[in-house]
């Protein structure tokens, strides 16, 4: 998608990013991870896209890095089907096929696509050449003493390990000579056992080792699912005591990351002489415009990124970003969507009757798709009421952030309460439950039904479409109950057939409320829709730690007096597991009544004076937060066009590659 990508990344330059790097960028067709999104510099055509990314960064005056990637056992190769290659032979990390050991020439050849790839990067103008050594890549399965078993002058002692990291190095700074900052990305400490580096061992020598060689020290730590922990597992500046060390040990500037998003703890670190730089993938995801808005001294207007890894799992789907806070990332190019400005109201739509009313638009439902259809509609310049039933905005984000370690996604609501509060043109009515008849009365034109959805109590979910078999006979906790602060003690058995993070974040909760709680679900393993968010295996580990029970692959089928009754999805055997509470965590039932009683009046809507009704987010399909938010922020911007989507396809585009094989 490079003009997606480019679109994306000039925004983030004019959003006052000193360095925009691409995401990872292969060297050759031995490193594909299709269908993951990455970036290429295998040849011309490459190149040529690469130049447009840089042109697009410096034209908003920041400059441009690429991170060269290879990737060993962790690549895929599922497009090239070129046999992956690694230090060893070694089953590939995600694949059912094994590397081949590298020889000299596989060495030589390595060496040179790395090299001819940074040429590329200087020919396209980027700035900053990365040696990327983290995420478990070659240069650090080379520097592994558990992934490198060889005898030869790579293999072996420290130096010799360390030899693929120093040599690509050289290369590169001998191919981009100084045109190109040279940068090292490195992982100080892997965390894991199948890589074994540790920051307190040999990731503290290699930085010593090689302290001087690069122009810039990018460091982390881990692989993906460490690196990239959600704030329900790791807090702003996990990294810190891992990666601190760094600045000690050489004169070289360095980047360091921690999902940073506030400008003091930023500052400090800079202060501290901690760090040079404050890398951030997520935060700049979140709010394209956080320098900026540090510049300009607007902190209050930063839209901090929530640590939900929303963002992680749209990589795995092969569309553009998604973002539970930014409902323009990765819309840039499609729909045109700039994460600051949106044009302002269409004036010639109804005039006779915006000049009659008090406000344009009513929103019914204060959530996260209620406040951010009413922030974005008022950025446009229309005058917005927002009814909310409660006495409270933020609706479900609010209800969750109650939980177990998902505090920050309370930011959803705060950053749009934060914005309408400084809006003269929104009014927000609290203590509002609005009847059909309270909408038809108020007069706007234009109307948006936005209230939500509550979960399920009668076990209806994936497994089952139909209610559970006396449901009622053990008392219920419904999550909405549990999000209300409900604490039982006794027995709970959770039923999880959502499969995403809410079953889990309740078991935890119920636990530090005192009870026991037994984790039902017919998954083969604990919450897998967070496979994609990287979190899966932190919310099995905190789990097992809390002593809660697990049984997977079993169905609910029948409920009696203190009891569950289940069925193994596999064995068909029957399981009874006692209880004194039951916790159905299914599916949720749209708020759909308001809508649908005024879609079925259209003689009352037009005496009224409603000229559009409409509804958005969970009301009308249950999902993410993120998928409100979208709802929301796309109902402003369509209040009055049609929405188009324009695809990044380059199917017919001439080609300069040669045409394929003889068979042609
Ligand atoms: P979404 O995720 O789609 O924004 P939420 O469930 O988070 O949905 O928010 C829906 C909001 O709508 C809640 O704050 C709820 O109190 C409010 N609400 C529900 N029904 C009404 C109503 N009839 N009038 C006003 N507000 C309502
Ligand atoms: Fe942050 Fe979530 Fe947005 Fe990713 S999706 S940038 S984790 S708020």
């Amino acid at each position: 998608m490079p003009n997606a990508l480019r679109a994306m990344r000039e925004v983030k330059a004019e959003g006052g990013w000193g360095v925009v790097c691409t995401e990872y960028c292969s060297t050759d067709p031995g490193s594909d991870n299709h269908p993951h999104p990455f970036c290429t510099l295998w040849d011309e055509t490459d190149q040529h896209v690469m130049a447009g990314l840089a042109d697009a960064i410096h034209r908003q005056g920041a400059l441009a890095g690429v991170e060269l990637w290879m990737a060993g056992y962790s690549s895929r190769n599922n497009l090239t089907r070129t046999p992956p290659v690694a230090a060893m032979s070694m089953p590939t990390k995600y694949a059912p096929l094994q590397t081949r050991h590298m020889d000299k020439a596989d060495l030589r050849a390595l060496r040179q696509s790395h090299r001819a790839a940074a040429l590329r990067a200087r020919a396209a103008e980027m700035d900053i050449v990365y040696v990327y050594a983290s995420h478990g890549n070659l240069p650090l399965q080379f520097l592994s003493p558990v992934q490198n078993r060889r005898t030869d002058e790579y293999g072996g002692s420290f130096e010799n390990r360390a030899r693929l990291m120093r040599e690509l190095l050289e290369d590169t700074h001998d191919a981009v000579g100084d045109r190109c900052a040279v940068a090292l990305r490195f992982a100080v400490s892997t965390l894991d056992a199948d890589i074994g580096i540790a920051a307190e061992g040999e990731g503290r020598d290699l930085v010593e080792y090689l302290a001087e060689l690069p122009d810039l020290w990018d460091v982390n730590i881990g692989g993906y699912p460490t690196d990239t922990r959600t704030a329900r597992f790791a807090e702003e500046g996990a990294q810190e005591a891992h990666v601190d060390f760094v600045k000690t040990v050489t004169t070289k500037p360095v980047v360091t990351v921690g999902r940073y998003t506030s400008p003091d703890l930023m500052a400090a670190r800079v202060r501290k002489g901690k760090t040079d730089f404050i890398g951030a993938a997520r935060p700049s995801i979140a709010d394209p415009f956080l320098p900026r808005k540090i510049a300009e001294g607007r902190i209050e207007d930063i839209r901090e990124c929530i640590g939900c890894n929303i963002c992680v799992m749209s990589d795995a789907q092969g569309v553009p970003i998604r973002c539970t806070q930014n409902p323009t990332m990765g819309e840039e190019y499609t729909r045109g969507w700039h994460p600051e400005h949106i044009a302002p109201r269409d004036t010639q739509i109804a005039p006779a009757v915006t000049g009659a009313v008090e406000f344009d638009i009513l929103l019914v439902g204060g959530g996260p798709a209620g406040l951010e259809a009413a922030r974005a509609s008022a950025q446009r310049g229309y005058r917005v009421a927002l009814a909310e039933a409660g006495t409270a905005l933020g609706g479900r984000a609010l209800r969750e952030a109650r939980l177990a370690g998902l505090s920050s996604f309370g930011r959803v609501a705060d950053w749009r309460i934060g914005q309408i509060a400084k809006m003269p043109n929104v009014e927000v009515f609290f203590d509002s439950r609005l009847t059909p008849e309270d909408i038809l009365e108020f007069g706007a034109p234009h109307v948006c039904i936005a209230t939500g959805a509550s979960w399920r109590t009668d076990g209806t979910g994936r497994s089952s479409f139909a209610a559970v078999e006396g449901i009622g006979a053990a008392p219920i906790l419904s999550p909405d109950a549990i999000m209300d602060g409900a604490a039982p003690s006794g027995k709970v058995v959770l039923y999880d057939d959502d499969h995403f993070y809410l079953a889990s974040a309740l078991a935890e909760t119920l636990v530090t409320r005192g009870a026991r709680v037994t984790f039902v679900t017919g998954a083969d393993i604990v919450s897998p829709l967070c496979v994609p968010t990287l979190e899966q295996p932190a919310i099995l580990r905190r789990m097992l730690s809390l002593g809660i029970e697990i049984v997977t692959s079993h169905r609910l089928v029948r409920v009696t007096e203190r009891m569950v009754e289940c069925v193994h999805i596999w064995s068909g055997e029957t399981r009874r597991i006692d209880c004194d509470h039951i916790a159905p965590v299914t599916s949720r039932e749209p708020e759909a009544h308001l809508y649908r009683t005024l879609r079925d009046a259209p003689h009352r809507l037009s005496d009224g004076g409603i000229i559009d009704l409409r509804r958005i987010g969970d009301c009308d399909a249950p999902g993410l937060i993120a998928h409100a938010v979208y709802a929301g922020h796309h109902y402003a911007r369509t209040l009055t066009v049609r929405d188009t989507v324009r695809r990044d396809r380059s199917a017919l585009q001439p080609s300069n590659q040669p045409a394929p094989g003889p068979d042609r």
